[in-house]
């Protein structure tokens, strides 16, 4: 009989094991891929970003969830005012030094097999079973004890369960809906899920600006509206964007995807606002294309953007002006229209891209039935979830393995405290 049984070999499930075996619970992990941790290799692009130094306790801006009140779940789990600083320790008591990029935290190597590498041996160390390529089916709950078994009809006997089987994205890495139904198996109430950071389709077809890349600020509204502008912002970021066949990608589009989800979702229809030339004031512009005369729009605007864009808005205004029966004048009106474009380049967002192309799944087993502080479930005994497969979805740049380590941790260390407790318990019975 093991004291804890952990399903799914990814940062969470891996962290939990070491967390609790270090404190001497007899563990075993199943993990229904060849390898542990695949998609801790694939992160940041194979360097692996960590977590990030831009953390302070408005964790809303990090992370998403549909239940209202995640971010004092976010606060009761990390406790510590700072999350990064936890992991960096973390991973330097298992003897792996970091290094920093900007506020981005990457293994000192910038290699994610050196995350890897550190989690593995310690796991050996630490004589942590790992049972490969095996899938969990079922798990029972039968006179106080767990039993769970696989699809290759091994049976494993274990006093506490903790369900570390991550999100559906990237089924390449070992991606899979299989977590979301062993929990509904077990009466344990989880969301919709859907997939975030990830590219959005556009309800127009741009693509005949497909490859282009500018960097911009993007702005994120539904579609309530006071006179004629949108009304409510739900977020906003800055970098590069990649328009693409199907709409438009990159990491800051991938920020904004959770928060476009949970707006598709709900019914509401999702717009982004690209400011495509954030650090140009109009005065520049106007003074540009008077300097030149008014001569072609699309030259003067090539100035500024990239020449496919430039033509596209260019285009757009003209069909606009002749639409209304209008001759074309190249004025200060003219330039108006330009620039008005140039700052609120509006785009719908009809759907995310699917579960292939998403780093992240949102939503998945509800918080409100888990305590933050052990990750135990409600009413449950013995029974823990962990990481991506909860309601909590992070932006880019280290929150979501951040989230899957700490919570992975807490569940560890949790299970240690409760066995401890029961065995105080049985002793004072005993007296
Ligand atoms: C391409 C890519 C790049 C990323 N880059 C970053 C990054 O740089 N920084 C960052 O913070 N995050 C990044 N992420 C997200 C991050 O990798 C995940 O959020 C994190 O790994 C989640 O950890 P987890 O332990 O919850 O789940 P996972 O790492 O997905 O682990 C779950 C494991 O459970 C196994 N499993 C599932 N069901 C069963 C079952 N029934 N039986 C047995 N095993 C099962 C799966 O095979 C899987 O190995 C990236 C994701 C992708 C796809």
């Amino acid at each position: 009989m093991y004291d804890v049984c952990i399903i799914g070999g990814g940062a969470s499930g891996m962290a939990c094991a070491i967390a609790a075996a270090g404190m001497g619970l007899k563990c075993i992990i199943i993990e229904k891929e060849a390898k542990l941790g695949r998609k801790i290799y694939a992160s940041g692009n194979g360097r692996c970003n960590i977590t990030n130094h831009n953390f302070d306790r408005a964790y809303s801006k990090y992370y998403n969830s549909s239940f209202s009140d995640y971010e004092g779940f976010l606060k009761r789990l990390f406790i510590k005012s700072s999350p990064d600083k936890e992991i960096t320790d973390f991973l330097f008591s298992l003897g792996m030094p970091t290094y920093d990029i900007g506020s981005y935290v990457y293994p000192y190597s910038l290699q994610a097999s050196s995350l890897m590498w550190t989690l593995t041996d310690k796991i050996k160390e630490l004589k942590i079973d790992a049972l490969l390529k095996t899938c969990v089916e079922k798990i029972d709950y039968i006179d106080e004890a767990y039993v769970i078994k696989t699809k290759k009809n091994d049976i494993i006997h274990a006093s506490n369960v903790v369900l570390a089987c991550g999100g559906a994205g990237y089924e390449s890495l070992g991606g899979s809906k299989k977590g979301y139904e062993l929990a509904k198996a077990l009466d344990i109430n989880c969301t919709d899920i859907r997939p975030s950071l990830c590219g959005l389709i556009t309800k127009d077809d741009i693509s005949i600006l497909s490859g282009v890349r500018i960097r911009a600020r993007a702005f994120l509204y539904d579609d309530s509206k006071k006179n004629n502008a949108f009304k409510t912002m739900y977020a906003c970021e800055e970098g590069e964007l990649q328009f693409t066949d199907y709409g438009i990608s990159g990491i800051m589009i991938f920020n904004l995807s959770g928060k476009a989800g949970s707006l598709i979702s709900s019914q509401k229809r999702a717009y982004i606002s690209l400011d495509l030339l954030p650090d140009i004031k109009d005065e520049i512009i106007f003074d540009v294309f008077k300097k030149s005369n008014y001569r072609r729009p699309k030259a003067v605007l090539n100035n500024f953007l990239n020449d496919k864009l430039a033509g596209y808005i260019v285009d757009n205004i003209e069909k606009d002006i002749k639409a209304s029966c209008n001759d074309i004048k190249y004025d200060e009106q003219y330039v108006k229209k330009i620039t008005e474009a140039l700052h609120s380049f509006n785009i719908e967002i009809k759907a995310l891209k699917d579960f292939d192309n998403a780093q992240v799944t949102a939503g998945g087993i509800c918080l409100d039935i888990i305590n933050p502080k052990d990750m135990s479930i409600t009413n449950k005994n013995g029974l823990y979830a962990v990481g991506e497969l909860t309601d909590i979805d992070g932006i880019c740049g280290g929150y979501n393995l951040t989230y899957a380590f700490i919570s992975g941790i807490r569940a560890g260390k949790g299970i240690y405290d409760k066995i401890k407790s029961d065995k105080n318990q049985r002793k004072k019975t005993e007296y």
